[in-house]
């Protein structure tokens, strides 16, 4: 069976929210090794047009580099999961509160993994990742060290992903950018639907089923709040392309 045909119908009133490693893209073994397949932007460009422009991508990278992968689709997004959101007027919101202060927890991280081989550490400014790809047989030691540096610096959550272990301000996730672009036109009034792939998203799952809306898991590790499952970014594509024409035709 064709996996598109297992998600639901797309609506006219839908507003597409989209996370993009692991959903838009495919893994790659390290976060700079991305590939952005040529068909990506002219699709979203599409859908985003038939949805009246209520798409955004939500994603753990910083908004700029989420911009520049996807240029020159300038898409609204919300970055470092949910911390900045840049809405559909190209305008820039920082956090809404008071972030809690990185430095420590970051020299004491940088220091800590530091002498570990195959450990790629991103520094995000408000946010950190630990990723470990080319390194998993060191995912337990990192996990302890990890835990032990979050324990010692209040205000600051773990968050599981792929192969990456990310630091952030504690109760930021996806879930509340949606509910801030859910506020504002031209998402406001819209059914929200939301694709991610990793446990980070979860938390987001959660917010747009409270909301009424549809949820999509795209691969199939491990369990999920999810309602639909697709299995790969490229089926994810294929579906958000088709998607476009249809909606295109309704319009
Ligand atoms: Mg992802």
């Amino acid at each position: 069976m064709n996996a598109s045909t297992a998600l639901p119908r797309p609506q006219p009133d839908w507003a597409w929210f989209l996370d993009l490693d692991g959903t838009l893209l495919d893994i790659a073994p390290t976060p700079s090794a991305i590939v952005v397949p040529e068909s990506l932007v002219p699709t979203l460009m599409a859908l985003r047009t038939a949805a009246h422009g209520a798409l955004a991508v939500v994603s753990g990278r910083p908004v700029q580099q989420v911009r520049d992968l996807l240029e020159p689709l300038r898409p609204a997004a919300a970055g470092l999961h949910g911390l900045e959101l840049v809405t559909p007027d190209g305008l820039r919101h920082g956090a809404k509160r008071p972030l809690p202060p990185v430095g420590n927890l970051r020299r004491m991280l940088q220091e800590s993994i530091s002498g570990i081989l195959g450990v790629e550490f991103e520094n995000k400014g408000a946010t950190l990742a630990i990723h470990f790809r080319q390194a998993r047989n060191a995912e337990a030691q990192l996990r302890r060290i990890v835990e032990a540096a979050v324990a010692k610096n209040r205000g600051f959550e773990l968050l599981e992903g792929k192969m990456v272990f990310e630091l952030r301000p504690a109760g930021i996730h996806k879930g509340v950018a949606i509910r801030e672009f859910m506020a504002i036109a031209p998402f406001r009034g819209r059914v929200p639907v939301f694709a991610g792939d990793d446990k980070t998203d979860e938390d987001a799952y959660k917010v747009v089923v409270e909301m009424g809306g549809i949820t999509i898991r795209v691969g199939e590790e491990g369990p999920t709040l999810a309602q639909w499952q697709i299995e790969s970014p490229a089926a994810l594509r294929l579906w958000l392309a088709e998607a476009a024409e249809l909606l295109k035709r309704k319009d």
